[in-house]
């Protein structure tokens, strides 16, 4: 954990944080801790030991909202003083001041720069209200920020919000319009990160892909830009929109060789009738992933679906298991659909069943399985380069990544060897699951 080194003042606060949500978030977290550390609040890692608990919370979906929700509970009974920030503060501020006595502030997602002030306010007794109608807050400086990820790799925002309208989102009313950070801030803090030796550099927004459309930029420009970068051991971006996946930009990941050769598109539904009804692009996913592969050799493609989205019929169902059959996308993800508050996709009639939208789920899941374990197979006996994210040195073991795999949600290598984190080394792979590798690290 890489810590920023602040004088601590008097009045200083012993603040501890509970993180919810995505890697969107977790920067949010993290630029919110580095501001109050740098305002001389220390941050602590044991809850016991907090004056004050901030919580990021998350909205996403259903499931994502009580999560917030049991941690704000736990916390409340625990007597803790709390400070509620992201996409549930957005969406529910006045409901959580009345339902959480402790909860002494909420703080919007176009608020967080505000967190020294909101902090200082119920320190004087405030119970403070910092949310932004129509946010349009964008994290410029990122160094600031204070990283409690691993030291492998880190997650630079490059944009904020989005312009899209799915019908089962409510990302856009909670973070507002899409908005880009700048070109050369995010090159500055690529290089920052580069220099204090964090290997892998990961770009996230809720669209990534329309980067830059306010200033002529784009992505692939970006993405060249940070290949020229001296040290930098890999790139990678998430979160693209299927129909901003330009021929330019597959090139761009194809031509840079830091861009890691991993394309990570939701698609959310295959058959074109349910894409309409979600608001998404529809398109020959088949023909799509061929695209990807024929512009980027030795590509990897992740994708996520939703499975009994209001309307889905078992016709529909089937077309998307055979499309999934077809592309044999090598990494996917497949959520259950639910109601979400304020959702347009909530008044939509056909709702699907609860235990058929499992039913659905586990399906789709064990087609992929069989997909994953034989595109693993072909790993097999081969000698791939491996990120070390941790290393036991006592046991000689290690879990590290391959390009084609994200953090946390994709692949594990599980190594043996003496190596160290953040190293990037050959690995031998000796065995493989439809979701892991396993092998040792060829050292000289
Ligand atoms: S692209 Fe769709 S799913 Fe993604 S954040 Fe925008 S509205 Fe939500």
């Amino acid at each position: 954990m890489a810590m920023i080194e602040t004088e601590i003042k008097p009045t200083s606060q012993k603040i501890g944080f509970v993180h919810l949500g995505c890697p969107k978030n977790l920067v949010d977290t993290e630029h919110m801790l580095g501001l109050l550390n740098q305002a001389g609040h220390r941050i602590v890692g044991d809850d016991s030991e907090a004056d004050v608990m901030l919580v990021n919370t998350c909205s996403f979906i259903d499931q994502s909202q009580q999560e917030s929700v049991r941690h704000l509970v736990h916390l409340a009974e625990a007597g803790k003083k709390i400070i509620v920030t992201g996409c549930l503060a957005q969406k529910y501020q006045d409901e959580l001041l009345n339902l959480i006595p402790e909860a002494m502030a909420v703080v919007g997602t176009g608020d967080m720069g505000n967190i020294v002030d909101v902090l200082d306010r119920v320190n004087r007794g405030e119970r403070v209200i910092s949310i932004t109608q129509d946010p349009d807050y964008i994290l410029e400086d990122d160094s600031k920020r204070l990283n409690i990820t691993v030291g492998s790799y880190v997650y630079l925002k490059i944009a904020e919000g989005c312009d899209y309208r799915c019908s089962f989102c409510i990302i856009p009313s909670m973070r507002g319009d899409f908005r880009s950070r700048g070109f050369e801030s995010i090159v500055e803090d690529a290089k920052r990160y580069t220099e204090k030796g964090v290997p892998e550099i990961i770009l996230v927004g809720q669209d990534t892909t329309s980067y830059g459309k306010e200033s002529g930029k784009n992505l692939a420009q970006l993405l060249r830009a940070l290949n020229e970068i001296d040290g930098i051991g890999r790139i990678r971006f998430l979160y693209a929109y299927p129909n901003l996946v330009t021929d330019e930009l597959l090139d761009t990941i194809a031509e840079c060789d830091k861009v890691v050769k991993y394309l990570d598109c939701p698609l959310q539904h295959m058959h074109p009738e349910v894409l309409r009804r979600m608001r998404r692009p529809v398109m020959d996913h088949v023909a799509f992933a061929e695209r990807v592969r024929s512009h980027v050799p030795n590509v990897k493609i992740r994708t996520g679906l939703i499975v009994g989205f209001p309307g889905e019929t078992e016709e529909h169902f089937e077309f998307l298991m055979e499309t999934v059959q077809q592309a044999r996308f090598d990494r996917l993800g497949v959520f259950e659909y639910s109601d979400v508050e304020g959702a347009h996709s909530k008044g939509l009639d056909g709702k699907v069943a609860k235990a058929e939208i499992k039913r659905r789920r586990n399906e789709v899941m064990a087609l992929q399985q069989g997909i994953a374990l034989a595109q693993n197979k072909l790993l097999l006996g081969q000698t791939l380069e491996v990120l070390v994210d941790t290393a036991d040195p006592d046991k000689n073991t290690f879990i590290g990544r391959t390009e084609w795999d994200a953090p946390e949600i994709d692949n594990l290598v599980y190594g043996k060897g003496a190596v160290i984190p953040g190293e990037i080394v050959p690995v031998f792979i000796r065995d493989v699951t439809p979701y892991d590798l396993k092998g040792e690290a060829v050292l000289a």
